[in-house]
């Protein structure tokens, strides 16, 4: 039997998608929608063609359009915001994503502007960015979203807990800040230059680890009872020769011990995040079209 401390995020994320797949039935049977996602990937970075493939398999799974455009890694900026002008413009497609991060020389803040807002299905363009942090209708970062679903599931209403995130990026750290308040949780956030890391997150009844240091969230760092999200991912030397392993942020083996919830790496927030950029082209699509939207 699986530990009922651990939150299963591939069964979750499996769970997302039967409903997203349902939902899009309905809106080609009802109203001749197909929703369309298109996925941008400049050059060869390895581990951004496994995600992309990822994503245009889920997307297709779903019964929706997946377009897939590739660009050599020595594209100029100029190629790759005449390709985002192009599919902000085509109806068929309701969500852009430009798979970060772009080789040197491209600016990522001038490709994520390009962006028509109300297809920016990572939600990194500021007006999105902005609407969140207004508690507007905006199109939300996946993988935060993805943590809240889970909290939410877990633990229902979050109204009152305290919540630490440590780490601040913009994809992150600072939108789960967002979320996090809109569920009514009294938030802190931390970061390198945060002092005693191990005392503020001793305070947390909800921590969420994204920080990007392999095992840096100890047991004894971890209130009795917490739920904790990681969302860290990092490739170590495994025990065997010559081989890799993924951890996450948090030394599992120690916070599982006291923790009264956790995601594992992997199979817990990674496999949501793709889940979540579904809904989110879902979400776009009848936004676009004027459609109530989906409760999910
Ligand atoms: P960034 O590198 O952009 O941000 C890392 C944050 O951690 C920064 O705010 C940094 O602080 C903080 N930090 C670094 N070292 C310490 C420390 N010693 N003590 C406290 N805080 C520290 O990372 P991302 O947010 O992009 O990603 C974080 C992790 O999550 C990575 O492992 C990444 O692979 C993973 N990730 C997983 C996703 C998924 O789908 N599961 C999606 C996105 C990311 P400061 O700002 O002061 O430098």
């Amino acid at each position: 039997m699986t530990d009922p401390r651990i939150i299963d995020g591939k069964a979750f994320a499996e769970k997302l998608r039967a409903s997203l797949t349902q939902i899009v039935t309905g809106l080609k049977q009802d109203h001749g929608l197909v929703p369309g996602l298109a996925v941008v990937l400049v050059g060869e970075d390895p581990a951004s063609q496994i995600y992309v493939r990822n994503k245009a398999k889920q997307t297709a799974a779903c019964g929706m359009r997946s377009f897939e455009h590739r660009l050599p890694a020595d594209a100029s900026q100029t190629a790759l915001l005449s390709l985002v002008a192009q599919l902000n413009e085509d109806p068929a497609v309701h969500g852009i994503l430009v798979q970060l991060p772009l080789p040197a020389g491209i600016d990522e803040h001038a490709v994520i502007d390009a962006i028509n807002p109300a297809k920016d299905v990572d939600g990194f363009h500021v007006v999105n960015t902005g609407r969140l942090a207004t508690g507007a209708p905006a199109l939300t970062p996946c993988t935060p979203l993805g943590c809240l679903m889970m909290l939410q599931d877990r633990l229902g209403d979050l109204s009152g807990m305290e919540a630490v995130i440590v780490g601040r990026s913009n994809i992150v750290g600072k939108p789960m800040v967002a979320l996090l308040l809109s569920a009514n949780c009294t938030v802190t956030i931390a970061h390198s230059r945060s002092r005693d890391l191990p005392a503020i997150c001793r305070r947390a009844d909800i921590l969420v680890a994204a920080v990007g240091r392999p095992e840096m969230i100890r047991g004894d760092w971890i209130r009795p009872g917490a739920t904790v999200i990681d969302v860290g991912i990092n490739r170590v030397p495994s025990e065997t020769e010559g081989k890799t392993r993924l951890v996450g942020d948090v030394a599992f083996a120690e916070a599982v011990a006291v923790a009264g919830a956790i995601t594992p790496v992997p199979g817990g927030v990674g496999p949501m995040t793709i889940a979540v950029l579904l809904r989110n082209t879902v979400v776009a699509a009848c936004r676009q079209h004027g459609l109530p939207e989906p409760a999910i």
